[in-house]
C-alpha cells in the first residue's frame, strides 16, 4: 500500500490524536535500520521512542517470541504464570527490588506505583494522600498521570484532575521542602526527564531528595520508564544516581516492543497490596513476559549496558568534534542523549534528517532527541554523525 493511501485511510478512521505524523510507514526492521514497503531504508535512532532497545527483528528475541507463542499467550493471573515468576526474580536479583508487579504500559505501572503508596499509608491509619511530582515531567496519559504529569499542555482539557498532585522545579531542594506537608505520600520523579529534552536529577539533589523522603516517611518513587533497562548504561538509572528509591517502575524497553510495564517496590512498602487491592486483566501474561525475559537474557549476553555506555559516548565525543555553532550543549547519558540547540535548529535537523533517511525525536523546536536501540555499533554512529554534519551545514 501507498503512503498516501495509508494517510488516506488513518484520516478517514483513526481519531486524530497524533496529527499529522512523519509521512512514512515502515513494514520491516532489522538491526537498526527500518524499511518501508519499497524497500527504502532508514536508520533508526529513535528505537520507537527508546522500546526497541534490541533493534528490529533481533533473532534471539524474535526466537522466544515464536517458541512461546506457539505454546500459550495468556490464561489469567488467577493462576500462577511461571515467566511472571522468573521476570519477577530477574528484576528483583538485578535491582533493589523485592517485589514486582506487572502492568501493560509505563502510565499503568505508575498508576499502581501512586497506589502503592498510597495504601501503604491507609493501612497505617495514616492521612498521607498527596503526591509531588517535578514540572517538566512526563509520566503518561491516564487521569492520575495526567494530573502528576507537570505540564499544564496535557492538563489543560481535562480538569477537574485527579486531586492531591502538585508539582515544583527540577534540582531545588528548597522549593520541595517548601511542598512538603504532612499529608505527602509520595515524591515521584524521573531520574532523567526523557520527554521534555533529557534533563537529569543532580546526583547532590537525589541523594537530598532521599534523605528528606526518610527524615518525612514519605516513599520515593522512580519513573523508569524511560531510563530502565540499560539505556543510560545502567541496567537503572537510579544506580547511576547512588540512590536507591522505594519503588521504581519500567516499561518501554522491558517487552522489547511487546507491551508490558512493571512496578518494583522494596518488601516495607509491597506489603501495602494484599489480596484484591490491585489488578489486572493482561499484566504479565506468558507472552508479555516470555518478551521480557528474552529482554533480560539479551542485554547480559550482548553486554548491551556497556555498549550503551560506550557507543553513547562515543556519539556525543562525534558531534562534538562537528563543532556546530547551533549547538549549545549536549546532555548524554548512554544512549539518552538530547543536543540542546539554538531555536528551531533540532527542529530542522530532524526533518533534514528524515530526508537524509535517519530517524530521531525533538523536543520543543530546540532539543534533539536522540536514542538509538542498544545493539547500536560504531559505523552506524558514523553514518549517523555524518548525515547530521550535512544537515547542519
Ligand atoms: C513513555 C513514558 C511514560 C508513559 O508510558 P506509556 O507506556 O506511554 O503509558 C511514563 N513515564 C515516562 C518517563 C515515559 O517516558
Amino acid at each position: 500500500m501507498k503512503i498516501e493511501e495509508i494517510i488516506k485511510l488513518d484520516k478517514a478512521n483513526y481519531l486524530n490524536t497524533f496529527g499529522d505524523r512523519i509521512p512514512v510507514a515502515f513494514e520491516r526492521g532489522e538491526g537498526v535500520y527500518l524499511y518501508t514497503e519499497e524497500g527504502e531504508s532508514y536508520l533508526d535512532f529513535f528505537a520507537g521512542i527508546a522500546v526497541n532497545a534490541l533493534g528490529h527483528a533481533h533473532k534471539n528475541f524474535t526466537e522466544a517470541l515464536h517458541e512461546q507463542l506457539d505454546k500459550l499467550l495468556h490464561t489469567s493471573s488467577i493462576y500462577y504464570v511461571k515467566n511472571q515468576a522468573l521476570l519477577a526474580q530477574r528484576i528483583t536479583q538485578n535491582s533493589c527490588a523485592d517485589k514486582v508487579y506487572f502492568a501493560n504500559s509505563g502510565a499503568e505501572a505508575n498508576e499502581a506505583a501512586v497506589k502503592l503508596a498510597k495504601i501503604y499509608f491507609y493501612k497505617q491509619d495514616k492521612n498521607k494522600t498527596d503526591v509531588i511530582t517535578l514540572r517538566s515531567s512526563f509520566h503518561g496519559r491516564t487521569m492520575a498521570m495526567v494530573a502528576a504529569t507537570g505540564q499544564e499542555k496535557y492538563q489543560k482539557p481535562y480538569y477537574p484532575l485527579t486531586p492531591g498532585f502538585s508539582h515544583v522545579p527540577i534540582n531545588d531542594i528548597a522549593a520541595l521542602k517548601a511542598a512538603i506537608t504532612d499529608k505527602t505520600c509520595a515524591i515521584l520523579v524521573e531520574p532523567i526527564q526523557g520527554e521534555s529534552g533529557v534533563h537529569p536529577l543532580e546526583m547532590s539533589y537525589a541523594k537530598k531528595l532521599r534523605e528528606l523522603c526518610d527524615e518525612k516517611d514519605i516513599i520515593l518513587i522512580f519513573d523508569e520508564v524511560q531510563t530502565g533497562m540499560g539505556r543510560t548504561g545502567h541496567l537503572f538509572a537510579y544506580q547511576m544516581l547512588g540512590v536507591e528509591p522505594d519503588i521504581f517502575t519500567l516499561a518501554k524497553a522491558l517487552g522489547g516492543g511487546i507491551p508490558i510495564g512493571a512496578v518494583c517496590a522494596k518488601d516495607f512498602v509491597a506489603k501495602g497490596f494484599e489480596p484484591g487491592d490491585h489488578g489486572g486483566t493482561f499484566g504479565g501474561n506468558p507472552f508479555a513476559t516470555a518478551a521480557g525475559l528474552a529482554v533480560f537474557d539479551i542485554i547480559e549476553k550482548e553486554h548491551l549496558c556497556e555498549n550503551a555506555a560506550i557507543m553513547g559516548k562515543y556519539l556525543a565525543e562525534k558531534v562534538k568534534a562537528l563543532s556546530l555553532p547551533q549547538i549549545k550543549q549536549i546532555r548524554q547519558f548512554g544512549l539518552m542523549i538530547g543536543i540542546e540547540t539554538e531555536d528551531g535548529a533540532a527542529q530542522l535537523w530532524q526533518k533534514s534528517l528524515f530526508e537524509h533517511k535517519v530517524l530521531v525525536g525533538s523536543v520543543a523546536g530546540k532539543i534533539l532527541r536522540v536514542l538509538p536501540p542498544l545493539i547500536v555499533e560504531r559505523l552506524q554512529i558514523d553514518e549517523f554523525v555524518e548525515k547530521l554534519s550535512e544537515t547542519a551545514k
